[in-house]
């Protein structure tokens, strides 16, 4: 399959994306998790994307676009794709558009998790992530917690609250969603792609997305 997830942060893009994969081997790619491990390589891309992180901003399309660009062309791509924070902006959204047509690529559909702002800011404040960039688990406090506090139970790395998940970068992060992100709805609305979920439950996410996909098939 080759699907956008859209959504805040901590809608559970990452948690339904990783579902996805074990369907048909179609591969996550997450630009999020591809900075983080940039930013811990010390790379050139890492040190020009870690303060924009840090603040809860984006980083610059042309910056995004470029590595975009490189990995959506890589072999693993070719089972199918599952686009899990990105595109962030319009202009973003453009650019895929007119690389996919380069490509000879077409979306199947484009799926906007919907989760109320009360329940984001619970999520994201109890949220933790295994920090090996490898690996990038995903663990709640609350909810579903590793089974030894502060360790990764599939690779045994830390598992830390990630700089970006301060009550302070949370907040700009999420208004930075409403006024950049958001728009992207409408913008997939009117290319026939979009497909609006709010199961609170992952699976019912992973159960919508199928059934559109067999339905449209
Ligand atoms: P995420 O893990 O998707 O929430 O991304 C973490 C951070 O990486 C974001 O707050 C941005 O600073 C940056 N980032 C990830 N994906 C993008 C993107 N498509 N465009 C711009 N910045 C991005």
């Amino acid at each position: 399959m080759r699907l956008i997830l859209l959504g805040a942060p901590g809608a559970g893009k990452g948690t339904v994306a990783k579902l996805l994969t074990q369907i048909d081997g179609s591969v996550q790619i997450s630009t999020g998790d591809i900075l983080r491990g940039a930013v811990q390589a010390g790379t050139e891309l890492g040190k020009q994307a870690d303060a924009y992180m840090k603040a809860g901003d984006l980083v610059p399309d042309d910056l995004i676009m470029g590595i975009m660009e490189t990995r959506l062309q890589e072999p693993d791509c070719a089972k199918g794709f599952l686009l899990d924070g990105f595109p962030r902006t319009i202009p973003q959204a453009e650019a895929l558009k007119v690389l996919l047509n380069k490509l000879g690529i077409k979306l199947d559909v484009v799926a906007n998790i919907e989760v109320p702002r009360e329940e984001i800011l619970n999520r994201l404040t109890t949220r933790r992530t295994c920090s090996n960039t490898s690996c990038q688990a995903i663990y709640n406090v609350r909810s579903n917690p590793p089974k030894v506090a502060g360790v990764c139970d599939k690779c045994g790395s830390p598992v830390i609250q990630r700089d970006d998940e301060t009550d302070e970068a949370i907040s700009k992060r999420l208004d930075t969603y409403f006024e950049k992100t958001a728009p992207l709805i409408e913008f997939y609305r009117q290319e026939g792609l979009l497909l609006v979920v709010d199961s609170p439950a992952s699976e019912g996410v992973v159960d919508a997305i199928q059934q559109r996909i067999a339905a449209g098939a």
